[in-house]
């Protein structure tokens, strides 16, 4: 009681010293109505998700979606450019096809990778073998000379394809120890075999291919029931391809014991040479500061096993929806309200640090950035990132925001500045103020995140809308603030594994020519 009552002292003191004037509270309310009874989100996430699909860098894909956001912006009368900031290794996926033909048919769940080199129109029909165990690299070069014409089947066989919870739902307590006791002792064998062949999964595809294997056959499994991980290829000229658990430990089986499977791979992609890399960019001009910025940002790519529904559709979704009821509703802001969808935030938050790096005049002068990048969850959590003060100014927006959306965040101040993982980090590192809207999981690592799931279905526009109502008023609060944002870094704690201070990170240049 007393120390909320000093808590509302001090904030009364901090209120009338800076002047802060007014809320608007029948904007806040009209802005409330739009998001929640004139919401765009299910057409948007149509368009991006269904229509245009996975936006991997180097796509046309990719492409399309920024046309697709200019469109959007010309449209919502908001001025908008695609900006671009380097060149990438141009792809597309085409048809993948795969089948087991040998001992019997049938149609098998996978995909190629990405970037994975094609099939060509034939594909390519062999038989599946399986690494073997072996006692050193020696053996193993040995070995090498036997994957001539072969497919070769290179990730673990995993012992269930049940996730763990669902185990724990049904299993004997004694069953689900013992199945978790025999699973670490075969990936511990797994691991150690691998040391032994003298290569990692980096460098083992191609040493495949160089022994004139016929392609690399790898399954993800992403602990979730149909879920796998797909990202990119490691291999120059033969296919990679990820199959689906089932089918995966299928034919493990079958190599096991000597059934000798043989499938039969199509996978349709398309080189297409260098080609550019953008952020799109789209601004509503600040009517006193002009000059001063409050930036949303989500990054645009995603991984093509899926849609990128959740990482990072949602995301995007949350702050083009903003976009649009903020220049509907709040056209004249104060300061500048500018919003990045960041390119190849997948291959090192490359789009972002380029714009960190190409705009130095804009970053100096933030007032804040919010981002959103971890799936469709409602936000539960928010931190200050490590500037000192930011429990001053964060709470003060936050103190506009519905309850119904603030019961649900808890606040971490000054909290810790965020070195990676996405695109506020580019930000951070150079000393803008910059927030992660952090969301409820809703099953995320296991079931969405980089995976053949992470699709239109998974979407819950509740907890979408209620992340849209949460950015715009915290954006019209940075907005209309009185003061500029405090920059101050906290002193950061002892390592304590080397003992030493923590360093605030610092900006790190972007890939500007990837795989290329
Ligand atoms: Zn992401």
């Amino acid at each position: 009681m007393k120390k909320s009552y000093l808590l509302l002292l001090l904030y009364f003191i901090c209120f009338t010293q800076t002047g802060f004037t007014q809320i608007n509270n029948q904007l806040l309310s009209v802005i409330e109505q739009e998001v929640n009874e004139n919401s765009q989100l299910e057409i948007l996430a149509h368009e991006l998700l269904d229509i245009i699909g996975p936006r991997l860098v180097g796509t046309p894909q990719m492409q399309q979606a920024h046309d697709w956001a200019l469109t959007k912006y010309t449209n919502w009368g908001i001025p908008s450019q695609n900006e671009q900031w380097g060149e990438w290794r141009g792809w597309e996926r085409g048809i993948t096809h795969i089948d087991m033909v040998y001992p019997r048919i049938q149609t098998l769940k996978g995909t190629q990778l990405a970037w994975s080199p094609s099939t060509g129109k034939k594909g390519v029909t062999a038989e599946l073998v399986v690494l073997p165990t072996v006692a050193d690299s020696n053996e193993f070069n040995k070995w090498l000379a036997s994957v001539k014409g072969k497919l070769v089947m290179i990730s673990m066989k995993e012992p269930t394809g049940r996730p763990d919870y669902n185990w724990e739902e049904f299993a004997t307590p004694e069953s689900f120890e013992k199945m978790k006791k025999e699973r670490d002792l075969y990936e511990d064998e797994w691991s150690r075999n691998m040391q032994r062949t003298g290569y990692d999964r980096r460098s083992l595809p191609l040493a495949l291919e160089k022994a004139g294997a016929s392609g690399i056959v790898t399954s993800y499994w992403s602990k979730g029931f149909g879920a796998n991980k797909i990202f990119g290829a490691n291999t120059e000229k033969i296919p990679t391809i990820d199959l689906e658990l089932e089918d995966y430990t299928m034919l493990y089986r079958m190599v096991e014991v000597g059934d000798r499977p043989k499938i039969s791979i199509k996978a349709l992609s398309k080189e297409l040479g260098a080609v550019p890399t953008f952020n799109t960019i789209a601004e509503i001009k600040g009517s006193e500061k002009p000059n001063e910025y409050v930036i949303l940002s989500a990054h645009f790519d995603s991984w093509d096993g899926g849609t990128g529904a959740t990482d990072n559709g949602t995301g995007t979704l949350v702050m083009m929806e903003t976009m649009r009821v903020l220049k509907k509703l709040y056209p004249n802001p104060k300061r500048t309200i500018l919003v990045g969808h960041w390119g190849s935030e997948e291959q090192g938050l490359n789009g972002s640090r380029a714009y960190v790096e190409d705009h130095p005049e804009i970053v100096g002068n933030i007032q804040a950035v919010f981002n959103q990048d971890n799936g469709t969850g409602r936000v539960v959590q928010i931190s200050g990132g490590g500037f000192l003060n930011s429990y001053d100014y964060i709470s003060r927006w936050l103190s506009a925001v519905p309850e119904e959306v603030t019961k649900h965040i808890e606040t971490i101040f000054p909290g810790m500045p965020a070195s990676g993982g996405s695109d506020n980090a580019s930000f951070i590192a150079a000393g803008a103020p910059a927030f992660g809207l952090s969301s409820l999981n809703w099953s995320y690592g296991s079931y969405t995140w980089h995976t053949n799931r992470d699709t239109y279905d998974k979407i819950i526009f509740d907890d979408v809308k209620n992340n849209v109502l949460l950015t715009a008023i915290l954006t019209y609060m940075a907005s209309e603030d009185p003061d500029v944002a405090s920059k101050e870094r906290r002193a950061l704690p002892i390592n304590k594994k080397t003992g030493e201070q923590g360093t605030w990170p610092s900006p790190r240049s972007p890939n500007r020519k990837g795989g290329l």
